[in-house]
């Protein structure tokens, strides 16, 4: 590693360990540099080139961006990972209050992801507006690529749970004979998803 390098590496590290007490939920080191990468395109080209340093809890910045494998977290993790209100919703199929959510009047464009693993659920085109108090969406990323439809009889009433398919996080409920394209409405908690903004053109 040169002597630039070192140093844009070292102040990555410093902005990593000052955050971490302050993030909310707690956050790993790892999970806060994943995040930096994830957001950042410029940081992300200059690691390409020192993609073998291991300064993050024993993991290399290629490790970093790889996707976390999620069947390997833990309810303890998730614990750590969430909040107590996302823990309930996603890990326990709570549901928030409706009207309550962040993204319940959200429409910047940019993609859903799960709030657990991180993987991609929805994207603002199939969003839109209803008054049920929830994120709602038409269709999902692939149509239900990342997602299982399970029958859900609590509450005398028949539904269909949405639940992530890589780690089994609750998401909501799909509605049909709904006013949208596909005839569907993706009730989703905004406990369950993550908002990445579009990048600027
Ligand atoms: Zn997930």
């Amino acid at each position: 590693m040169n002597h630039k390098s070192l140093l844009v590496h070292r102040l990555f590290r410093t902005a990593v360990t000052s955050l971490r007490p302050i993030s909310s939920p707690p956050a790993s080191s790892t999970l806060l540099a994943r995040r930096f990468l994830q957001i950042s395109p410029v940081l992300r080209s200059f690691w390409s080139e020192n993609m073998s340093e291991k300064d993050f809890e024993g993991k290399s910045v290629r490790e970093l961006l790889q996707k976390p494998d999620a069947k390997s977290l833990t309810e303890e993790d998730y614990k750590k990972k969430l909040t107590d209100l996302e823990y309930q919703v996603t890990r326990e199929a709570s549901t928030e209050a409706p009207g309550t959510g962040i993204y319940n009047n959200h429409y910047k464009p940019g993609a859903y992801k799960c709030k657990c693993c991180g993987i991609d659920l929805f994207v603002s085109d199939a969003k839109f507006r209803t008054t049920c108090g929830w994120p709602a969406f038409s269709e999902s990323v692939g149509k239900d690529k990342n997602i299982v439809r399970i029958t859900d009889t609590s509450y005398g009433m028949e539904r269909v749970e949405i639940r992530c398919k890589q780690c089994n996080a609750h998401l909501g409920h799909v509605f049909d004979g709904e006013p949208t394209p596909t005839g569907e409405r993706y009730c989703v908690n905004s406990c369950s998803i993550s908002f990445e903004p579009a990048a600027k053109q």
